[in-house]
């Protein structure tokens, strides 16, 4: 019998992809299992890292070590694919309220890291802009299509991608290693997003997922060197097309675009963009999120060789790539995971099955 590989690694979506670089450039064998056939968050994400969030626009969770560990990291790749993944892009804050517009005047002397001003008149071509208009600088766009299809050829010339539906009922665990189907491995790798709410081994992890849609649009000039947004974002897309949304539902019945979502962007569009605009597409998916919102990274307490790297809700453009990393130093060179990601903290409820 052939030797086990160090791991098996379940999803090439955001985490899988990164997974699976930061294994290659361990040196680790590996292999990935991806089902086309299940819906990814990241095909619909709109790729952004922004450094700041919310009405009172503070500061994101350890965004001052995550962004140049993500800048560096989607640089690296993307020399590694000869493709330009990621791109500097200013979120222009049209102040949808005179509340928005005083909380963004108050943060630019406060404590003020990421905000600058602009002119409101570069944008007026486009946009109303009755409350004025700030910045958010140290942006970035991170070419998400680009990247998972650039790494999926990769994995395939590499014979490394296994296009198969993974079921936890089809594992076996061994006592130096584990089995699925054909293949056996020292650990497999959880990074299959909503799915592992499912996983026999991780379901009793808080999830909590969210429904997210967007309008894919054209908009004729409209520069997309900039992201734009008041209540709604308008984010570059592929070409000459841009990524309108999104909504954040907690309750839904399904995961499909709906008909409320759809008018409510048009209301939007026409409450404050002076150009015409065509809808192309309509998109919708599932973030993988949690009720902490911290990632859930780590091995499982009962079954060491069971690991996940998941729960990267909103923020998985910056949080995948340096819990990514975490996982595979911590696998293999046992160096500490964060303790506000590490599952250690649901030992009581990740049970022996
Ligand atoms: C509308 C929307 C907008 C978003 N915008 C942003 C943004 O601007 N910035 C940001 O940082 N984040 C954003 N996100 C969140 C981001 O998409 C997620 O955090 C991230 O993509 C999660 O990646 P993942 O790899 O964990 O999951 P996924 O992308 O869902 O990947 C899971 C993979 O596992 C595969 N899989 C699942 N089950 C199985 C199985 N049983 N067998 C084999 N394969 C399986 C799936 O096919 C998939 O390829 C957005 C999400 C949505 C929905």
């Amino acid at each position: 019998m052939s030797s086990p590989l160090d791991y098996i690694i379940v999803g090439q979506g955001l985490v899988g992809t990164w997974m699976s670089y930061y294994a290659q450039k361990a040196g680790k064998s590996f292999i990935v299992i991806n089902d086309p056939t299940i819906p990814s968050s990241t095909a619909v994400a709109s790729g952004v890292i922004n450094p700041v969030t919310g009405r009172r626009i503070v500061q994101t969770w350890m965004i001052d070590t995550l962004l140049p560990n993500a800048v560096n990291a989607y640089k690296e790749l993307g020399k590694d694919l000869n493709k330009t993944l990621i791109k500097a892009s200013p979120v222009v804050l049209l102040h949808p309220s005179l509340q928005m517009k005083e909380s963004f005047e108050y943060r630019l002397t406060h404590e003020n890291v990421y905000l600058s001003t602009n002119n409101s008149s570069d944008f007026e071509a486009f946009f109303k802009t009755p409350f004025g208009t700030g910045q958010i600088d140290s942006s970035y766009w991170i070419d998400l299509n680009s990247m998972l299809t650039a790494w999926k050829t990769r994995l395939i010339e590499q014979h490394q991608l296994v296009e198969d539906h993974f079921d936890t009922n089809d594992v076996v665990i061994v006592k130096e290693h584990v089995q699925w189907k054909s293949y056996s491995a020292k650990q497999i790798i959880f990074c299959d997003g909503n799915n592992s709410m499912h996983n026999t081994y991780f379901k009793a992890l808080p999830f909590a997922p969210n429904k997210g849609e967007a309008l894919i649009v054209k908009i004729e000039g409209l520069s997309n060197q900039f992201i734009y947004k008041n209540n709604v974002s308008i984010v570059p897309w592929k070409e000459d097309l841009f990524w309108v949304g999104s909504n954040y539902e907690w309750e839904f019945k399904d995961a499909l675009p709906s008909i409320a979502f759809k008018e409510k962007m048009i209301q939007a569009l026409d409450s404050f963009l002076k150009v015409p605009y065509t809808i192309v597409d309509h998109i919708s998916g599932i973030r993988p999120a949690n009720t902490e919102r911290r990632p859930f990274v780590g091995v499982h307490p009962a079954y060491p060789s069971l690991a996940i790297c998941n729960g990267m809700g909103t923020k998985g453009c910056s949080l995948a790539p340096y819990f990514s990393k975490q996982l595979i130093d911590y696998l293999g060179n046992g160096k500490a995971i964060d303790p506000e990601a590490d599952i250690q903290r649901f030992k009581s409820i990740l049970k022996i099955e």
